[in-house]
């Protein structure tokens, strides 16, 4: 049988499933939320243009509006100034869009610190496990923060000195641009760097390395405690926004039963 003959009598017979990495886009749906001067996001909205009523008898649509980086998204290079050469999101090539992914979890360490901080380290202690990260795959960084998607102040977790979410390290970012063969780094928090990014040198330095590599950027995952370490495969369907600095996605994972 051919390739994805055996793909579809897999999912048909269970061998293999379709994970939704994907949070529900709706007014509630969290969003980053910047400190002035910096100007903000908008959140998704649905504005209602018929409902099988005089306005469209047979009809329901709405129109639709939110920021680039709203819900579940991905930040193309050009989202970053150090990536401003590089691609917009419609610019992506496809081989990027269905890749291999693994996926380390440090959820219970996050349970302890919500600051807390992936190292190289780290990295290299789970490759030592599992062996090396993907060649142009995805690394999917789960801290559990998805448990908090539907509730923004638990989400963002700010207090008097910025948010308190989990994230990765100025040496790990740079790694992970510089030294790791992936083509992207997922998060479940609202963006892929650590709350506190904002005073890290440099600041927000996995938007920093990464989009500076050429490299993407995938945030508000859930489910991938659903995941495997290694063998999943995931599908990202970024809009083809063109010139755009990202899109609302669907994020998709293939996994083996
Ligand atoms: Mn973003």
């Amino acid at each position: 049988m051919s390739v994805l003959g055996n793909l579809l009598r897999d999912l048909v017979e269970g061998c293999a499933e379709v994970i939704d990495l994907t949070a529900p886009l709706s007014e509630r749906t969290p969003v980053i939320q910047l400190p002035p001067p910096f100007a903000n996001t908008q959140g998704f909205s649905l504005q209602e243009l018929s409902r099988y009523d005089e306005r469209g008898p047979a009809w329901y649509w709405n129109n639709i509006s939110m920021g680039e980086h709203a819900g579940t998204h991905f930040d193309a290079p050009v989202h970053w100034v150090t990536g401003k050469d590089g691609p917009d999101v419609s610019q992506i090539p496809l081989r990027h869009l269905v890749a291999p992914a693994v996926v380390v979890d440090k959820s219970a360490e996050c349970v302890e610190d919500p600051d807390f901080l992936l190292e190289v380290a780290h990295l290299e202690e789970w490759q030592r496990r599992h062996g090396p990260l993907p060649e142009g795959g995805w690394l999917l960084y789960r801290t559990g923060w998805d448990a908090r998607a539907h509730d923004q102040a638990a989400f963002l977790n700010a207090d008097e000195t910025g948010p308190h979410t989990p994230g990765i390290s100025v040496e790990c970012a740079r790694w992970l641009a510089e030294r790791a063969p992936i083509v992207g780094l997922g998060v479940e928090t609202v963006g892929t760097d650590a709350g506190a990014a904002h005073s890290f040198d440099p600041p927000f330095p996995c938007h920093t390395f990464l989009h500076g590599a050429g490299k993407y950027g995938l945030t508000q995952l859930a489910n991938l405690a659903m995941l495997p370490p290694t063998g999943a495969v995931v599908v990202v369907a970024p809009l083809p926004v063109v010139g755009g600095s990202g899109s609302p996605a669907r994020a998709l994972a293939l996994v083996e039963r």
